[in-house]
């Protein structure tokens, strides 16, 4: 049954970078369409991060937005990873305030990680985690003084498994979901939410990547959903990764095996031990003896193995 209740965005402030194409564009779109004041952030240049600053992609989203959507919205050409500050300044010089932002601004230097040379390895860490880094301690004070935010961090599934030629952008990636799940237990009593997505579609980054058959079904405008629902007030969904293509939204979790407790006061706690019990350390059928540990989400969790340990 689907729930007829419009989940609307009105006089909510949303900041989205990188939002001058691709997804980006699609949820200032989308969110505009809800009612949300919008700033488009996008200092144009290529995907690889290289050519002059462009106001272009920023300013035609938001001619979009106004002219065929009637909708609010402003843009905003700095870039996330040194004027994060100027990004959140424009929210607030606009709209007095930010509710939302989307950390989705990015770039590719893809090559393998033998030949990958340090610039190419800072330059996507640059934008993809000290960039959301930069935008979201610039929005945090506002958030908290409010009582309210909802942040979203767009990771891959690069960072979560790895992808050949992408050790730099699974490296950012990943580090974006770390930051998310730190920032949702600092957030938990500001009624702030981080969450983090991996998601798959079409864009300038995956064409030539992906056969176009694929890519057919990948439209950027089937992520926009799931993105909007975790950053609507009504949700309170937090600390959590979420994986999304061509129509699909699941979750990711950790998994933690069953394990295998040895005894570190034994002469027999060895490396010859570790091997004996191998099947054991890794064993995920969860019949013994950590239950109720399997999906840890917090360092606390650790309690029950500790204690375990011991006895
Ligand atoms: P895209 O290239 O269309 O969008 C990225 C946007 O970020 C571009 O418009 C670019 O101009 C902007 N940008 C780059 N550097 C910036 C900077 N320093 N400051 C401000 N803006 C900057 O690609 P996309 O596929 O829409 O990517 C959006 C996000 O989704 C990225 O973070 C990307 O890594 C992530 N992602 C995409 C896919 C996919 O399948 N398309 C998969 C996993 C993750």
């Amino acid at each position: 049954m689907v729930n007829d209740k419009k989940l609307l965005f009105k006089d909510r402030v949303v900041v989205i970078t990188g939002g001058g194409g691709g997804l980006g564009k699609v949820y200032a779109i989308e969110f505009a369409k809800r009612g949300a004041k919008v700033v488009v952030n996008d200092l144009g240049g290529s995907v690889e991060g290289s050519g002059k600053k462009s106001a272009s992609p920023a300013d035609v989203v938001v001619k979009e937005i106004v002219d065929k959507y009637r909708g609010t919205a402003v843009a905003n050409y700095n870039s996330v990873t040194t004027e994060g500050k100027e990004i959140i300044q424009t929210a607030i010089k606009n709209y007095g305030r930010v509710d939302i932002l989307i950390n989705n601004a990015g770039i590719l230097r893809d090559v393998s990680f033998a030949r990958m040379s340090p610039e190419q390895f800072n330059s996507v860490i640059d934008v993809h985690l000290n960039g959301a880094y930069q935008l979201t301690k610039a929005a945090w004070p506002y958030m908290r003084d409010q009582r309210y935010g909802r942040i979203i961090n767009t990771a891959s599934p690069a960072g979560l498994y790895g992808n050949y030629g992408q050790a730099n952008y699974s490296a950012a990636k990943l580090g974006l979901v770390g930051l998310g799940e730190t920032l949702a237990k600092e957030g938990y009593k500001y009624n702030i939410t981080v969450n983090s997505i991996a998601p798959l579609a079409r864009s300038r980054m995956t064409e030539g990547v992906i056969p176009p058959h694929i890519l057919q079904q990948l439209g950027p405008e089937k992520i926009a959903p799931l993105v909007l629902y975790l950053t609507h007030e009504s949700t309170k969904i937090t600390n959590s990764i979420f994986e999304l293509a061509a129509g699909y939204f699941g979750q990711i979790r950790w998994e933690r095996s069953s394990g295998q407790i040895f005894n570190p006061n034994s002469e027999t706690f060895t490396p010859e031990a570790v091997l004996h019990r191998w099947s054991s350390v890794v064993d995920f059928k969860h019949d013994k003896p950590f239950k109720g540990v399997e999906h840890p989400n917090q360092l606390a969790d650790y309690n029950k193995l500790i204690t375990a340990a011991k006895q």
